[in-house]
Formats: structure tokens, sequence, C-alpha cells
């Protein structure tokens, strides 16, 4: 974002927060006292691509939406409403993947001390809570006060620096120089403290660590409690890609506390949005409508509207995540819908630019008219999808200069380009149907994006 593109802050690694030191840092029993480490804090300075992404080669077929039948089922399986007062749990939504499954706890004053969540599903004794300079001053005591509650937990912290620029190897050393520094053993869980970024670097960090020790997600943002907490897809950017150094690495739970959204910049807020658009496009048609009438109450951070959002997401994230925990299908992959355009975007912009959200909504738009242009969809329905990106007040255009050339030229980097062929995530069918595939006219596509561009 803009606002990310402060300059570099100087790391302060398992620092006490200023004005009311944590006990971590305090207390005289533990192990070394928190050392201060200073990163060297360089902006990100290549514009990251995807050139050397593996290739894929899957055949492009429709995907079915999620059934009514299937939610039903779902519905039973894996979502239970608790509404136990004390711990304001309002929604669990499982992620079933045998023994590595996990519960998603949706609800507010989570990470109060009161409630033993966030201490259940730690089996060790130690703790390592990884979080950023924008997000410590507003939850870090709170949150260790919560893990010290019960009396058993060792707690220490870590403080990177804030932003997309900072999520890299040398970067993530830090994590482990802290863990090693208090000696840390196997049983050690860390815990991600913060949205996307903290919750990637975590992952992959917890993933290393002396071979891989237990995490939970803590996620503070729309795009890390609908999107990127659920699934286990860990890691940090190389130079020469985004993502491209990582994990697939689940996390013992995930605690999503609607509370801290209460915080999140407005920008931020409508940018996890377009994600949870996305499911209702791909595969939820009644979220869509849900959407259509409520967006004004997400917006308004309702809470209510915001849990009922926050869980149907997750219900969609974790059916496909069990269905295809490692993209080896096409299943995951439909979550990239408008990515395709929107790392383009993102990429032209320069990272941090554009949020990735508001990257997602113009791609979505883009992928919207192809799909309506092949005849796929309904004029009507693409209207729709119009109207709800400036309901939620997110882009829907290019940046002013971006060609169609300049798309052509990006996306052919894309990790989805097979055996030389793009291949787009694209809407078929009624509403909460669509397709991965390299089989649309190249033509259209042409028109699509001289449609966004003029040039
Ligand atoms: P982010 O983590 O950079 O957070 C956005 C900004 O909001 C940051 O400045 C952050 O410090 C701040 N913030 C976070 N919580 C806050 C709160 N409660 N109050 C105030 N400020 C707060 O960005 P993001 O959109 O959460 O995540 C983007 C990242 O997620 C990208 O790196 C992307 O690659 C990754 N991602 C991963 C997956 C996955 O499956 N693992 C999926 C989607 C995206």
């Amino acid at each position: 974002s803009v606002g990310r593109q402060r300059a570099p802050p100087k790391a302060r690694i398992g620092a006490p927060l200023e004005g009311s030191p944590s006990k971590a840092a305090s207390r005289p029993t533990r192990q070394p006292p928190a050392a201060t480490t200073q990163i060297e804090a360089t902006m990100l300075q290549n514009k990251l691509s995807s050139r050397g992404a593996p290739h894929r080669s899957h055949a492009g077929r429709v995907l079915a939406p999620a059934t009514s039948a299937v939610r039903a089922r779902a519905s039973r399986s894996t979502l239970r409403c608790a509404a136990v007062a004390e711990s304001r749990v309002l929604k669990t939504v499982n992620v079933d993947l045998g023994d590595r499954s996990y519960p998603i706890y949706i609800g507010n004053g989570l990470l109060d001390s009161n409630a033993e969540l966030l201490r259940k599903h730690i089996p060790g004794k130690r703790v390592l809570v990884v979080t950023n300079d924008t997000i410590a001053p507003l939850y870090l005591e709170k949150t260790v006060k919560a893990l010290e509650a019960g009396g058993k937990l060792q707690v220490e912290s870590v403080v990177l620096p804030d932003g997309e620029a900072y999520k890299k190897l040398d970067v993530l050393q830090a994590v482990w120089d802290k863990a090693l520094e208090c000696k840390m053993d196997r049983g050690t869980t860390f815990v991600a403290l913060g949205g996307g970024v903290i919750g990637d670097m975590t992952g992959f960090a917890a993933s290393c660590y002396q071979r891989g020790v237990y995490f939970v997600q803590v996620p503070t943002t729309v795009m890390s409690q609908v999107d990127s907490s659920v699934g286990g897809k860990t890691g940090v950017n190389h130079p020469l890609g985004k993502n491209m150094i990582g994990a697939f690495y689940q996390p013992q739970s995930v605690i999503i506390d609607s509370d801290t959204l209460m915080t999140l910049p407005d920008r931020e807020l409508a940018s996890g949005y377009s994600e949870i658009i996305k499911y209702g496009l791909i595969r939820d048609d009644a979220l869509f409508g849900w959407l259509e009438k409520n967006m004004d109450k997400l917006l308004a951070r309702d809470p209510e509207a915001i849990a009922y959002a926050i869980e149907r997401s997750c219900i969609n994230k974790a059916e496909v995540v069990a269905a295809d925990e490692r993209e080896t299908m096409d299943m995951r992959a439909t979550l990239n819908l408008g990515h395709t355009f929107g790392h383009a975007i993102e990429n032209f912009a320069g990272y941090g630019v554009w949020l990735h959200g508001e990257a997602v909504a113009t791609g979505t738009l883009m992928a919207a008219d192809l799909s309506c242009r092949m005849g796929w969809i309904e004029k009507d329905l693409n209207d729709r999808i119009i109207a709800i990106m400036k309901l939620a007040k997110l882009p829907t255009e290019p940046p002013k200069g971006m060609t169609a050339a300049d798309f052509m030229e990006l996306m052919s980097v894309d990790k989805k380009v097979a055996d030389g062929k793009l291949r787009l995530v694209l809407l078929k069918g009624p509403l909460g149907g669509c397709i991965v595939t390299g089989d649309f006219d190249p033509a259209k596509l042409q028109e699509t994006l001289m449609h966004f561009t003029g040039k």
C-alpha cells in the first residue's frame, strides 16, 4: 500500500513494547533476555516476477460449484455453532486433512486473557510469537498475556519490520535466531500474529525450525482471516519470484478474532473483501447474493456480518483445501480467479502500490469480461460483478498507462502458463461455476484487454 512505502524502520527483534515492556522481555527467570538485532532494512529493489515458476499441465475442465447438498454436508460435518458465551466463539470450521486436520475458531474477544482457545492447541511449554512493528503496539502485549494466563506457557516474541518488502529469507532469519538464543526445543509453538505476510513467514519458519515445530495462526486482516491463514501455503519471496521459497505446512489451529479488524485501515478491509467476492463467484452463489445485499454492513464493520462472511469464506477455503491440498488438480487453482490479470497489475504498478485484493478485483472484472465475450456467462452476471466491486469501493480499471501489450508480457510469466500456453480461471455457466482453461479465443482476450486499457 502507499502507507507501506514509508521509510524502512529498524527491526526490533524481541524488543519490549514502548512504554509497556512485555512480560516476555522483562521476566528475570527467563532464558537469555530479549536480544535486539538490527536487520538491514532495505526496500525490495527488484520488481518481483514469476519467472522460473514451475509449469503445470492440467486439462481445462469445468469445476462444479459447491452444491447445496455439499454445503449441507459441510454444515453438518465441518461447522459447529458453539455459541459459547464465555469464550465468545461464534463459529468453528474444521479443515479436514486426516491426522493433520485442524479447527478454525471465529469469534471476538479471543485474544482476551480469559479466552482459553489460544492456549488449547499449544502442546508444549515454549511459545514464540512472531509479529510486526505495526501490529505489536496494538496486540502483542494482549496476546502474550492471554498465552501466559494459564501459568503453563513460557512466551517470547519477535517483532519484524512491516511490509511485503520484508517477506524474505534474511528477515526470517531473525525468527530462528531468537528461537535458538532462547534454546527453544522441538516442542515449541510459533504463533503468527498478523496479516498474510506474517502468517506466511511464520509458517515457513516453523516448517524449518528443527525440521518442524508446531504453529498457530492468529490472522488480523480480512485477507488473512478468509484466505491465507487457511490451507498451509507458507513461504517468502525471492527477488526472482513472489512466494517462490516455501512449504506446505498446516497449523495446529487458526484463531480469528474479528475484534482485530476494527483497527484495520479501510483500504485493507476492502481489499480483503475482494477475496470473499471470489468465493461467491467460483463456488458459492448464495454467498454472492448475500454480499450484494450486505456489502454496506461489511464496510461499516458490522460484527455479525463480518463473522458470517468470514465463516462462509473459511468453509469454502476448507473444502477446497481438503479436496486439493497441494494444488495437484485444478480445484485449488480456481482460488486464483482474477489473479493472473491482478498479478500483472501489481507488477506493472510496482509491488505494494496496489494492494493484492485491489488488483484481484480489477483482474476479476477482466476475467468476467472475457468469460462474457466467450459466451460462457450472461451479460447480466457480468453487470452484477461490476456492481459489487463498485459497492465494495474496489478499483475497476487497471492503472493509467498500462497497455494490452503490458498485460500480455506480464501475464506470459504467470505460474499458470503451461507448455507456453496461458491458462486462466474463467467463469462458466450460472453464478458459482468456473473453469481453469487455456482454451479461450486469443482474439477475445485481446478485445478484453483493449476494452480495459483503451490501447
Ligand atoms: P499484510 O500482512 O501486509 O497486512 C496488511 C497491512 O495491515 C500491514 O501493514 C499490516 O501490518 C497491517 N495490519 C495487519 N493487521 C492489522 C490490524 N488488525 N490493524 C491494523 N493494521 C493491521 O497483508 P495481507 O493482505 O494480510 O496479506 C498479504 C500477503 O498474504 C501476501 O504476502 C500474499 O502473498 C499472502 N497470501 C498468502 C496466501 C496463502 O495461501 N498462504 C493467500 C493469499 C495471500
